[in-house]
């Protein structure tokens, strides 16, 4: 039995964390009329987590992830065709 595997890899290889969006809850301290004057809280809640709709930048070299989903994924052969494919360009 293998796993279904759903992530974003690198497409330099870098095997870093990744840089996406959350949506978060913030409580604010407002005026009366209910402008903004300043943070309270910082995060009250997460109100979304990242999803994999999003663009995720590799923390090490800024590079858009690419997603990779299915079982029997082999990596490493990925990051070899990625390979190649830029010493052809
Ligand atoms: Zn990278």
């Amino acid at each position: 039995m293998s796993e279904y595997i759903k992530k974003f890899i690198c497409p330099n290889a870098c095997k870093a964390n990744f840089y996406t969006t959350a949506h978060i809850m913030q409580e604010w301290e407002v005026d009366a009329e209910g402008d903004f004057v300043k943070v309270a809280i910082d995060l009250l809640q997460v109100s979304h987590e990242p999803d994999f709709d999003n663009i995720w930048v590799c923390v090490n070299c800024g590079e858009q992830g690419i997603l990779i989903e299915g079982t029997n994924i082999d990596e490493e052969s990925i990051y070899k065709k990625l390979a190649e494919g830029k010493s052809c360009t």
